[in-house]
């Protein structure tokens, strides 16, 4: 990679950061393209988030992907916002506005649907009844997708029924806590875990025998790529997505936002993410 003094920056912000696969995606495809550009990552304090970002008004930085914990604080420091970050009441990207403004979108409801038409090809999403499991950024992300793409029997089951209610409220859906997942099961055709539960409880003890057998199981999570969730899924013959088809599908538009350009459909991205979580 050769910089210039033209070279077009953009990059990840998060606490931490260093796990991120994005700046391995978002380089791949700026090889590919024969780019003058570069895609850092920026460890950021959460404290200092607030600077960081309003320091990059002007377009020093081309735009900014958005991890965790910031997602929230990102979109109310825009000046605008696309209706989709909005609704999911988080942004995942920042573009710089040479005018000094910052405008928020939100491409993870993307992702999650590019995820879904890659692995689950023969699924009627939009006909699908669907469980959500989990009520913060992702799950609202993915209820704002999936509640744009047609779906009209969207269930929300939480740990915190309150969570789940205002999660149900905003979408037309209906709220269970974790006693009720059984119920949000019965002929669901979508479960879909939005939830940091495996990584912060352990394995969760979810009635998948609920699901009927035609059911697809996704999982937000994608370290490991095969998650509990998705081994249990599986085991019991049932289709799966995994995590990273949603997180490279999140970055294709985000990159054609940073660096105005399609990002090339032939780079092997995901062969390389493989790679680099089994290091
Ligand atoms: P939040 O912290 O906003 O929400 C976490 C959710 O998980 C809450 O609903 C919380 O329930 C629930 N939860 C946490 N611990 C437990 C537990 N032990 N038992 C039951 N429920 C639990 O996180 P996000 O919504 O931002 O992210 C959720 C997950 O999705 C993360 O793992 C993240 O990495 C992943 N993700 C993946 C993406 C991808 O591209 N593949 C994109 C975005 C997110 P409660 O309300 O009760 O606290």
């Amino acid at each position: 990679m050769t910089l210039t003094g033209r070279s077009r920056v953009a990059g990840v912000a998060g606490w931490p950061v260093a796990h991120s696969l994005s700046p391995l995606l978002h380089n791949a495809w700026i090889a590919a393209a024969g780019l003058d550009a570069v895609y850092v990552p920026f460890r950021v304090a959460p404290d200092r988030f607030a600077a960081f970002v309003t320091g990059l008004r002007g377009g020093g930085v081309a735009g900014l992907n958005v991890t965790l914990p910031f997602k929230g604080e990102a979109l109310a420091l825009a000046d605008s916002a696309a209706p989709r970050a909005r609704r999911a009441q988080a942004a995942n990207v920042l573009v710089f506005q040479p005018d000094g403004s910052i405008f928020a979108d939100n491409t993870d409801g993307q992702g999650l649907l590019a995820a879904f038409a890659e692995q689950a090809p023969g699924l009627d999403l939009a006909g699908a009844a669907v469980a959500v499991l989990g009520a913060g950024g992702a799950a609202l992300g993915a209820l704002a997708a999936l509640a744009d793409a047609g779906c009209r029997d969207l269930r929300v089951v939480n740990r915190t029924l309150s969570r789940a209610e205002a999660a149900a409220d905003a979408f037309g859906a209906r709220a269970y806590g974790l006693d009720g997942a059984a119920r949000a099961f019965d002929g669901a055709g979508v479960l879909i875990n939005a939830s940091s539960a495996e990584l912060t409880g352990g394995p969760l003890d979810l009635p998948l025998d609920r699901l009927p057998r035609s059911a697809v199981v996704m999982d937000m999570t994608y370290k490991p790529l095969i998650t509990p969730l998705l081994t249990r899924a599986q085991a019991q013959g049932l289709a799966t997505v995994d995590g990273l088809a949603m997180l490279i599908g999140q970055a294709v538009p985000a990159f054609e936002a940073f660096f105005g350009r399609p990002a090339p459909a032939e780079t092997p991205v995901r062969a390389l993410a493989l790679a680099s979580l089994e290091t």
